[in-house]
């Protein structure tokens, strides 16, 4: 097998270059709509200066991209995190692009940022810093140029002031602005749960591709918050025995299975920590990944299978619950070892999908009940899952390739139909 060319696997814009990168060489994609998708069509950076609780004045860093809006308007959630760099907003808004086109809802892939640690923002800092930093992106966005959303350390609250300051602006409420919204601001049912409903489903339909029960197997999550939380959940409730949750400090292991009603109670108070959880034996936080277990869900964040632990892996099944969580390097070490990875791109794209219900919902100003919504998601999810497979299967790739094939011939089929406005 070809040697990986990637030269820095950890780099997650090279990452989804190198994949963008096979999947177009395999297509022969017009070499002129390689070099547009190559590029984010938009990117900018803005200062937010923020009054902090103590009376000085701090400026933070904010980001937002727009990889492309040729399917529709950009589409992505805005991360709050110390780490935040240019980059990683680059390579999200980019996946963005790719899920958006996988699923087939009509939006473009953008992303948005700020470098900062909610941890140690009072909840006045914070709203403070988000209705600034929405002032600054207010420019680009709208419900029918760019729909931000939630994503690490944001939540529907957040949301809540971000349309507020958009709605103080326009001087009407406008709830398309955002998605990921409280259910009373015209937040759609399922949203909350949809990522890690959408991390089930495509379980389910991998088990079902690979010949393999779900009463007889066992799983492993890694992440603990909104999408790893609710992935424990759709994956017991198919009968998995979960076997380990990990965060950030630790993994919790019982090899007679988490008891998921104490695990959604204590998940409930403490919002994605399983500090003082005392459902199993505390292992080192990145143990969850190698545990004998059929089926892995990488819920956390980018990069934490690499060329340096996926010959460990023992899981048959990896369903990516996470942007990012597998390097290339790390792709070919588990292709080489047969095990089927549900990219991410597909794999978590259920929040995507019920994010475009939300914004669809507020447009139409007519709301589903939930179970609509999860037979809508359901249908999108299932659809998708098979046309990457069929992708794959007719191509002799691994699963991430045709996604990314599937998607790439999406969205350079609608740049041939609108060609160049000079
Ligand atoms: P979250 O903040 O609710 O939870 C993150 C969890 O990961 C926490 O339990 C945290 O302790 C753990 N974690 C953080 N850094 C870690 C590390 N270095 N090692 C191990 N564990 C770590 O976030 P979330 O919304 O659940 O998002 C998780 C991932 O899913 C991110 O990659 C995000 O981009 C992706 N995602 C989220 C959604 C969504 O709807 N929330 C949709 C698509 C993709």
């Amino acid at each position: 097998m070809a040697q990986p060319t990637i030269q820095n696997e950890e780099n997650p814009y090279e990452a989804m270059l190198y994949r963008f990168d096979v999947a177009a060489e395999k297509l022969g994609l017009d070499p002129g709509v390689y070099k547009i998708l190559k590029i984010p069509d938009r990117e900018i950076t803005v200062s937010v200066p923020v009054q902090m609780d103590d009376g000085s004045l701090q400026v933070f860093r904010g980001f937002r991209v727009q990889h492309s809006i040729v399917r529709g308007p950009g589409k992505g959630g805005v991360r709050f995190a110390p780490n935040v760099n240019l980059d990683e907003v680059r390579a999200l808004a980019a996946w963005m692009t790719w899920k958006c086109a996988a699923v087939n809802v009509p939006f473009g892939g953008a992303k948005g940022g700020v470098i900062c640690n909610p941890k140690e923002l009072s909840r006045g800092e914070l709203e403070r810093l988000t209705r600034r930093y929405m002032a600054m992106i207010m420019d680009i966005i709208g419900p029918d140029r760019d729909v931000p959303a939630p994503d690490m350390n944001t939540d529907p609250q957040i949301m809540a002031w971000m349309m507020d300051t958009y709605a103080m602006h326009q001087r009407h409420a406008e709830y398309g602005i955002v998605t990921g919204k409280p259910l009373e601001l015209g937040g759609s049912h399922g949203r909350v749960r949809a990522t890690g409903y959408g991390v089930g489903l495509m379980t389910r339909e991998a088990l079902i591709r690979q010949g393999m029960d779900p009463k007889s197997c066992t799983g492993v999550i890694q992440g603990a918050g909104n999408v790893g939380g609710v992935s424990a959940d759709a994956l017991y409730n198919m009968g998995i025995k979960i076997l380990a949750i990990s965060d950030v400090d630790q993994t919790i292991y019982n090899d007679k299975g988490i008891d998921m009603m104490a695990l959604k109670a204590h998940l409930r108070e403490h919002r994605g920590s399983l500090e003082g959880f005392k459902g199993g034996e505390r292992l080192d936080p990145q143990a969850v990944l190698t545990l004998d277990a059929d089926i892995l869900v990488p819920a956390a964040t980018e990069n934490v299978i690499t060329s340096k632990n996926a010959a460990d892996i023992k899981a048959k099944i990896i369903v990516e619950g996470a942007n990012g969580p597998t390097t290339p390097n790390a792709d070919k070490i588990l292709e080489d070892k047969g095990v089927f990875v549900v990219p991410d791109i597909l794999g978590n794209a259920g929040g995507v999908t019920v994010s475009y219900f939300e914004w669809v919902q507020n447009r139409l100003g007519y709301y589903w009940d939930e179970r609509d919504v999860n037979d809508r998601l359901e249908k999108i999810m299932v659809t998708a899952f098979q046309e990457v497979c069929g992708m794959a299967d007719r191509e002799g790739t691994s699963a991430r390739i045709g996604a990314y094939m599937l998607s790439v011939e999406r969205v350079a089929a609608v740049h041939k139909l609108r060609g160049i406005y000079a």
